[in-house]
């Protein structure tokens, strides 16, 4: 493994390790570009406080942490920091600005939820409704469109346990908006090393018909992760099955 965009810290409260054991782990390992990009702090209204992410006050510093980071190690590895961000339509001008602002390199794009957070719908867990996804791909494709998003982190958490046809249209569809915007799709290591309903088969079935780019991502929120180079060539062995050759980097898009 030569790159992995997708690192996470404390400050999401359920990573662990210091961000120097991600960076000396990856050296040790061979990669060459480290990405950190933990969950991004959202503008919420009404005062609404989530759970797996940074508030807005820390993110400057993380920004700063990294980025010293990156200049401390830049004869061993290029270090890069972004965030894992949702889309929410009516607040996501806001987290592109405060990218902006303080520097950020990129972001990826993690929609775990549809509408939102405070009131929407957590994807991931089982539903059955072809409306329900049929809305989150159009969040998925009007989030990508704002030419952001570096790529998708696992585009396959809906964990859609209706009708099979229904999630190959609308799975099709969401893989040829991506193509089409040029944005690789992640196969998500900590999916497949936790027996998740991610990486998805049927999924990636789909992204190859459609011949999607693809890049691997290590979504570690343990420093060890980076250490694991069994479960960087099974994720590999895995992708490759699809007849699906990985990118070996990804092109960082403009926030
Ligand atoms: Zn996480
Ligand atoms: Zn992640």
């Amino acid at each position: 493994m030569i790159a992995n965009y997708h690192t996470h810290t404390t400050r999401c409260h359920h990573a662990v390790g210091s961000e120097r054991e991600y960076i000396e782990n990856a050296i040790a390992s061979g990669i060459k570009i480290l990405g950190f990009s933990d969950h991004s702090p959202q503008f919420y209204k009404n005062g609404f406080v989530s759970g797996m992410r940074m508030s807005l006050n820390e993110a400057p510093n993380y920004i700063e942490c990294i980025k010293k980071f990156a200049d401390e190690y830049k004869n061993d590895i290029q270090i890069f920091v972004g965030f894992e961000a949702e889309y929410f339509p009516d607040i996501f001008y806001s987290l592109q600005k405060l990218c902006r602002d303080y520097g950020a390199d990129y972001l990826i794009m993690g929609q775990h939820f549809l509408d939102d957070e405070p009131t929407g719908i957590y994807v991931g867990s089982p539903f059955s409704q072809p409306e329900l996804l049929h809305r989150y791909v159009d969040q998925v494709a009007e989030g990508i469109s704002s030419g952001s998003f570096t790529y998708i982190a696992h585009p396959d958490v809906t964990n859609f346990i209706g009708d099979e046809s229904v999630f190959e249209t609308e799975m099709t569809r969401l893989c040829v908006c991506a193509k089409r915007m040029n944005i690789p799709l992640e196969v998500n290591m900590m999916g497949l090393a936790g027996g998740r309903h991610y990486p998805s088969e049927r999924f990636f079935k789909i992204a190859k018909m459609v011949g999607n780019d693809v890049v691997i991502g290590c979504d570690a929120h343990n420093p060890a992760v980076l250490l694991d180079t069994d479960m960087h060539k099974k994720t590999l062995d895995y992708t490759k099955a699809f007849g699906i050759e990985p990118l070996e980097t990804a092109e960082l898009k403009k926030i």
